[in-house]
């Protein structure tokens, strides 16, 4: 297949794939089964950004990886504004395979906080906050750090977010690169 899984043991991370379950912004699942993949130059920067995190004692939750361009779909038409959901019209990075939604977990596998969820689509999420704890903001500060390191962008509007440089040089994929294996009906 053209993507990379991302799994245990070849990657060091925690699996917490939303989408194959109903606790997800849609309350229901988008994904038949909790499989991760990206692009191989995604797959690259994110083994780095597990070496990165490991180094502060720390491990990745991967929340989402690649979401085929049905699946944007679908989350447009329950959220259907482009600050939080990409326009499935232009397609997001995650269609492209070269986006992952993450957050950081300490020693004893706990995700370290982040003042909200995954998929909060508020201002709160957003980067830069001077006005949440600090240790919230020390913490964003952490995963922002360690991806940045680690060869992605981030997204102003959503911390849990990152994707590679010049994203839209890479092709927007369907659910037929993984054999139609990946959405539910
Ligand atoms: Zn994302």
């Amino acid at each position: 297949m053209l993507l990379t899984e991302i799994a245990p043991p070849r990657f060091d991370v925690d699996l917490d794939l939303r989408y194959a379950t109903a606790d997800n912004l849609t309350g229901r699942p988008i994904y038949h089964r909790a499989l991760c993949l990206l692009h191989p130059d995604a797959a690259s920067a994110l083994a780095r950004a597990v070496v990165l995190a490991r180094g502060i004692g720390c491990r990745l939750r991967v929340y989402d990886g690649f979401r085929p361009a049905e699946a944007q779909w679908r989350l447009w038409q329950v959220l259907p504004d482009p600050q939080f959901i990409a326009d499935p019209r232009q397609g997001s990075s995650h269609s492209r395979g070269v986006a992952v939604d993450l957050t950081l977990l300490d020693a004893e596998d706990r995700p370290l906080e982040m003042g909200t969820g995954f998929d909060d689509m508020t201002p709160q999420s957003h980067h830069g906050r001077t006005d949440l704890p600090a240790l919230i903001q020390r913490h964003r500060a952490c995963l922002l750090g360690i991806m940045v390191a680690a060869g992605w962008t981030s997204y102003p509007y959503e911390w849990w977010h990152y994707q590679l440089p010049a994203a839209g040089r890479y092709p927007l994929l369907s659910d037929s690169v993984t054999g139609g294996k990946l959405l539910t009906t």
